[in-house]
């Protein structure tokens, strides 16, 4: 058809036809895409220790995709009877601390007594960066080529809380496929240790001599949770320093209350850049494990943290479902208004919007 600017009314100018689109160069050729599996196809694969199926169930498990989730969890559901055979170690420590280095060394520490570990990580900056700083291969030269090493950076979507519950989801799917030893790394600066301390069996906290982080470790309460206080960097002329610090920190640790599990927490110095004393960190962890296997308490925790992971995802589902429905989120605009406005009290404000979302739940929305 003719287009009207080529009218004569609008003189000077003249739009051409246009041409079509190039073909495709090569009309067979279609997007690659990777073959959903089955549910038990991804059970068998993650039980023979497949690595790359493992590796596809994880991103499966991170999807915020629905129809991903389901397949998820039934994958995750079938390979739990094969899960918690492993040793769960959270590492934390502030950025600078060498846990990279650490977990490096220490990773083909425990592979030197066989079996395999898988390195996750719990980063929720990474939301904001779109990428993560932690348990990145990249940061981790030596393990991230041992075969027997699986390290997965931290899933990116949701809250602090989606974020640990992938990672505890994955921790099932990664002893389901053979991982007996798990390194969750998070970075020392928020709420993230929390989260992992609520998933592991023994929490270690790598420090620094003299940087001040001691206090802050105490501050923050991260002292309180640490099973074992490791100091890095006790080579050269910092070995001084650093068994200053570890005698400040034994002293400091008497100040604390007795832990659950009645495990007094040891302090450790060492060099993770320069492999030294790194048997008498694991030797540390070993006659944890010992302890609390004897005592009952790692059976114990384990079942405590099996029931607070329930309640964390039914806290999580209910906070998502609520602020998910649109009429929720048009009326907790109106009621911040009225609340900057001082219209009205934020009480009765967020009493009238639940009570409007278990109407709508009542009536079947
Ligand atoms: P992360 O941010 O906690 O992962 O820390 P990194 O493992 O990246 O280490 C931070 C810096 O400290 C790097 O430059 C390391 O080479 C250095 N470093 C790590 N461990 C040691 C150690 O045991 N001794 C010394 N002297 N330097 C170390």
């Amino acid at each position: 058809m003719e287009h009207p600017e080529n009218d004569k009314e609008y003189k000077g100018l003249q739009v051409n036809a246009g041409v079509s689109s190039q073909p495709v160069t090569n009309p067979y050729r279609t997007r690659r895409r990777r073959p959903q599996l089955t549910v038990s196809e991804y059970v068998e694969g993650i039980l023979k220790g497949n690595v790359s199926v493992l590796g596809q169930a994880v991103t499966l498990v991170e999807s915020t995709a629905d129809h991903h989730q389901v397949i998820a969890q039934e994958v995750i559901e079938k390979c739990l009877p094969y899960s918690g055979n492993s040793r769960r170690i959270g590492i934390t420590g502030v950025p600078g601390a060498g846990k990279s280095t650490s977990i490096d060394v220490f990773g083909l520490h425990v592979l030197k007594q066989g079996g395999k570990l898988a390195v996750l990580a719990i980063d929720p900056s990474s939301e904001r960066t779109r990428g993560s700083i932690l348990g990145d291969k990249t940061r981790m030269e030596k393990l991230s080529i041992h075969p027997d090493a699986f390290i997965r950076p931290s899933p990116s979507a949701g809250s602090l809380g989606g974020v640990a519950r992938k990672t505890r989801e994955t921790i099932v799917l990664c002893e389901a496929a053979g991982y007996n030893n798990i390194f969750v790394e998070t970075v020392g600066v928020g709420q993230s240790e929390t989260a992992v301390h609520s998933m592991v069996d023994f929490f270690l906290l790598i420090q620094l001599a003299g940087t001040g982080d001691e206090l802050q470790g105490i501050k923050r309460g991260i002292m309180e949770m640490a099973d074992g206080i490791v100091i890095n960097k006790a080579d050269g002329d910092n070995v001084e320093r650093a068994n200053l610090a570890a005698a400040q920190f034994r002293n400091a640790l008497h100040l604390f209350p007795p832990t659950p599990s009645k495990w007094v927490p040891e302090v450790v110095t060492y060099s993770g850049y320069y492999e030294l004393n790194i048997d008498k960190v694991w030797d540390m962890i070993d006659r944890y494990f010992d302890y609390v296997r004897k005592t009952g308490y790692f059976q114990r925790k384990r079942n405590e943290q099996a029931k607070y992971w329930m309640f964390e995802t039914i806290n999580e589902e209910l906070r998502n479902n609520f602020y998910r429905q649109p009429e929720i989120r048009a009326l907790l605009e109106q009621k911040e208004l009225r609340v900057l406005n001082n219209e009205q009290s934020s009480f009765t404000a967020a009493h009238d919007v639940l009570t409007r979302y278990f109407e709508m739940l009542r009536a079947g929305n």
